[in-house]
């Protein structure tokens, strides 16, 4: 294909993506340079698949599903959900698709096009464009992202909760998403579990119970392995009730599950308003002191730090 666009490639007004961590925050940056440089010759379009439907990220913080029904069929159609990359040029839309599917649940999918009728664009510098971006996002989710259960590491954990508790990602993105509760999560009794049926079984048992944490929550609440058997979640946008309910019915979800070998795996739970004048660490010590009441109160519960608090079943920190 030749290269019709007049359009030289300045690398280095990408190294500043190197440095950021954070996926989204990634794809901005992306776009932003992008723009003022390449605007009048190309537009980019950004997709991300979410529960097996494609949705347009509209850059505000916004996705919608609505969109152009041509492109939604070319998505649905011609990207196929297992591979970690696709790319083609569609003629009818002189554009390029360009497809990415990272270690996690999603898949991104960008669509370049010339607004001048008469260009191609050069496959060369698409490939360039997306191949960065996809390297970036690649060792971002390699370096955020547990290797045995696919949750995000203590590593994530400790860049995302700083900067949830410091506003930095509302005001950056106008985020629909505030955290409303931090959660920590143990599995009961798990030295028994590897004591018993081994080390490799226990290993299964935390992957099973990843799944079930993928599975029940929403993909925009935050699921980490804080270590060991230890997990937190930051719950978006919900109130005191219906937290108590999505906790329980979780812990119910994991008590009832079929395990191979096990009758049953119990988890206990504490849980923490998402108060953004805490540290890290006192958000984290006020839903630990719960999990420990849970843990000496039987196990198989969740509890709530204030409602303790209130019942005067523990004292203040
Ligand atoms: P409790 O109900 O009080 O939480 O009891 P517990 O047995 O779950 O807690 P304890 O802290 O005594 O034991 C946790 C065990 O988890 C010990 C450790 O060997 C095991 N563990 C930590 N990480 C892993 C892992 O990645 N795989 C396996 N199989 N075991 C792990
Ligand atoms: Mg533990
Ligand atoms: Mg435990």
């Amino acid at each position: 294909m030749t290269a019709e666009v007049p359009i030289s490639c300045k690398y280095e007004s990408f190294n500043t993506l190197i440095k950021i961590n954070d996926p989204e925050l990634l794809l901005e940056v992306f776009l932003s340079q992008l723009t003022p440089e390449y605007g009048s010759n190309i537009q980019v379009e950004m997709y991300e698949k979410k529960n097996s439907v494609w949705e347009k990220n509209m850059a505000n913080g916004n996705f919608t599903s609505h969109f152009d029904e041509d492109k939604q069929s070319i998505l649905q159609h011609k990207i196929d959900p297992d591979k970690i990359n696709t790319w083609f040029y569609q003629p009818s839309q002189k554009g390029w698709y360009c497809a990415y599917k990272p270690l996690s649940s999603k898949q991104y999918a960008m669509f370049f096009s010339t607004n001048n009728a008469e260009n191609i664009i050069d496959e060369d510098y698409i490939q360039l464009l997306f191949g960065f971006y996809c390297h970036q996002l690649c060792s971002l989710e390699g370096t955020y992202r547990d290797n045995q259960t696919g949750l995000y590491n203590r590593k994530a954990f400790d860049f995302r909760i700083e900067s949830l508790l410091h506003k930095h990602e509302m005001v950056r993105r106008n985020n629909p998403c505030n955290p409303s509760f931090f959660v920590m999560l143990d599995i009961d009794n798990f030295k028994d579990i590897n004591d018993t049926y081994g080390h490799l079984y226990g290993d299964e048992v935390l992957t099973i119970i990843s799944k079930l944490m993928n599975d029940s929550f929403r993909e925009y609440d935050l699921l980490f392995r804080y270590g060991g058997e230890e997990f937190s979640v930051v719950l978006m946008d919900i109130d005191n009730d219906i937290c108590k309910q999505v906790l329980n019915r979780f812990r119910k979800k994991v008590e009832n599950y079929d395990y191979p070998k096990l009758e049953k795996v119990t988890i206990s739970l504490g849980y923490t308003d998402f108060n953004r004048e805490l540290s890290v660490k006192e958000l984290i010590d006020q839903a630990d002191r719960a999990l420990y009441y849970s843990k000496e109160n039987g196990r198989n519960a969740a509890h709530q730090y204030q409602d303790l608090i209130k019942q005067g079943l523990i004292a203040h920190i």
